[in-house]
């Protein structure tokens, strides 16, 4: 069985080794990461630039492009033959609620999904001033990553894990995605030719939606797992949108 391991965070990231860790032995494992950190990168890929794969080892390579650059290399060239499984992370941050959209780590897994490949995404909710639980947040990979191969969901699907960290979270529950709100920021800097530039990006703010919402209960403690798909229609729009626009 062969398992494809990505993440956004760069090759080197500590996440990683405790993914490969992680799941050592339940598979023959390969790992294509990007060379470089594509946190926030979501699902772009590199068709404008060529791509490099730099060997990292028998089964490894880290790759100068974006996480679904890493499974499209992956599962069109690199491997021998499609993987079983594609596991993403394990991410430093948490990928919940709203962060799904921007997400490389969750963007790897997608981007298997869209190949019909059991996907999952993996993200600890590291905390500053301690050291990352990455093998607790390994634990519940693993756990996700066998029920996934026993019970492969529709094609299409992949489910989204998150880990708080602690050293024993209060377990894991499956959730439905919520929604976070960010604080906006725009911090406008001038170079030293005296021109503007701009950071952008502020942090978290709250999380809003369901109480059984995957921000909440991670909030609370407990390990989330959403299953997310790719298909994003509005059902409950499709019938008032038809008789409003559909042609006669
Ligand atoms: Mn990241």
């Amino acid at each position: 069985m062969n398992i494809l391991l990505t993440n956004d965070d760069g090759y080197d990231a500590p996440g990683l080794r405790a993914l490969e860790e992680a799941l050592s032995g339940l598979g023959t494992i390969w790992t294509i990461a990007p060379l470089t950190e594509q946190s926030a990168k979501s699902h772009a890929l590199s068709m404008r630039e060529p791509i490099r794969a730099l060997p990292r080892g028998e089964r490894a390579w880290a790759v100068s492009g974006t996480p679904a650059d890493c499974v499209y290399l992956g599962v069109n060239e690199l491997l021998p033959a499609r993987p079983d499984l594609v596991v993403s992370g394990i991410n430093s941050g948490s990928n919940l609620a709203t962060d799904v959209y921007y997400s490389g780590t969750v963007a790897g897994a997608r981007e298997a999904a869209c190949f019909g490949l059991r996907a999952l995404s993996a993200s600890l909710w590291i905390q500053p001033g301690q050291e990352p639980h990455w093998a607790v947040a390994g634990r519940f990979t693993r756990r996700v990553a066998e029920h996934l191969l026993a019970h492969p969901p529709t094609p299409g699907v992949l489910l989204n894990l998150n880990v708080p960290d602690v050293a024993e979270p209060r377990g894991l529950k499956v959730t439905r995605l919520g929604r976070r709100h960010y604080q906006p920021m725009v911090d406008v800097r001038e170079d030293p030719r005296g021109r503007t530039y701009y950071w952008i990006g502020g942090g978290h703010d709250r999380f809003e939606g369901a109480a059984d919402s995957d921000g909440h209960v991670c909030e609370a403690g407990w390990a989330t797992v959403t299953p997310l798909q790719l298909d994003h229609t509005a059902v409950d729009l499709l019938d008032a949108l038809r008789s409003g626009l559909d042609s006669k």
